[in-house]
C-alpha cells in the first residue's frame, strides 16, 4: 500500500471496473464529485494503495474550480476521514459490489453506484459500446442484468474486454473452453465481488 502516486491514476485507469471509471471520467469533467461519489472512489483508490498524503493531492488537484484553501476548508477533513485520521477514527474499508448494488442508490446529478444495477439499459448499451463489446457479448450482458445478476453481468464485461487487452478473441474464454493458457486466465477467475479484485485481477493479468 502506498506505491501508487495520485499522478498515476489516469494510467491505471484501464484497469477499473465500469463503476470506477464512470466516476473517474465524470470527476475528471465536472472538476468535482459529490459526497457518495468522492465515498465510494476514495476507498477504491485507497484499496489501490494510494497513501493519504497522495489522496489529499489527487482531489485537490481534481477539484481545479477551487483554491487549495477552500479544499482544505470544505474537503481534505473528509478525505483524512476516510482514511480513519479523523472523527471515530473508523479504518474504513472500499465498499463491495454488493454494498454498491445494495445501498445508497444514486441519485440524479450523483455518479456513484453500479452501471450493471444503476445505468437504463440504452446508457449500460453505449458504455459497452465504448469499450468495443460487441452486439452478441452486449445481448448477452444486459440479459444477465435483466436477471438481476449484475455481478455476473459485470464477470463476463471483463472477460470480454480484457480478452481483448490481451490480444486473444473473446471467444476463447467462452464457458472457459480455451486450450490457451491466457484464456482460461482470464475465463476461471471467478465471480466479480469487489471493484478492487477487478482492478487487481485485470492488473496482474496485463503486467
Ligand atoms: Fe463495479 Fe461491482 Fe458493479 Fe462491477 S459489479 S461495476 S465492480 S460495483
Amino acid at each position: 500500500a502506498g506505491e501508487i502516486q495520485a499522478s498515476d491514476v489516469d494510467t491505471l485507469k484501464v484497469h477499473m471496473p465500469l463503476c470506477m471509471e464512470h466516476l473517474h471520467d465524470e470527476l475528471r469533467r465536472e472538476k468535482h464529485t459529490r459526497h457518495g461519489g468522492r465515498m465510494q472512489y476514495g476507498l477504491f483508490l485507497k484499496g489501490m494503495g494510494l497513501s493519504l498524503e497522495q489522496a489529499l493531492i489527487f482531489w485537490q488537484m481534481a477539484f481545479e474550480k477551487i483554491t487549495p484553501e477552500q479544499f482544505n476548508k470544505n474537503y481534505a477533513y473528509n478525505v483524512r476521514h476516510t482514511y480513519g485520521m479523523e472523527g471515530k477514527r473508523t479504518d474504513y474499508t472500499p465498499y463491495s459490489c454488493k454494498s454498491i448494488i445494495m445501498n445508497n442508490a444514486p441519485g440524479s446529478g450523483d455518479h456513484h453506484g453500479c452501471p450493471f444495477r444503476h445505468f437504463s439499459a440504452p446508457n449500460l448499451r453505449a458504455q459497452l459500446a465504448a469499450h468495443n463489446v460487441d452486439e452478441f457479448d452486449t445481448d448477452d450482458i444486459i440479459h444477465k442484468v435483466q436477471q438481476r445478476h449484475y455481478q455476473i453481468a459485470c464477470t463476463r464485461y471483463y472477460e470480454v474486454t480484457r480478452a481483448k487487452m490481451v490480444g486473444i478473441s473473446p471467444e476463447n474464454v467462452k464457458g472457459g473452453l480455451s486450450d490457451s493458457a491466457t484464456g482460461s486466465m482470464i475465463a476461471s477467475q471467478e465471480v466479480i465481488e469487489h471493484p478492487n479484485q477487478f482492478f487487481e485481477q485485470s492488473y496482474l493479468l496485463m503486467k
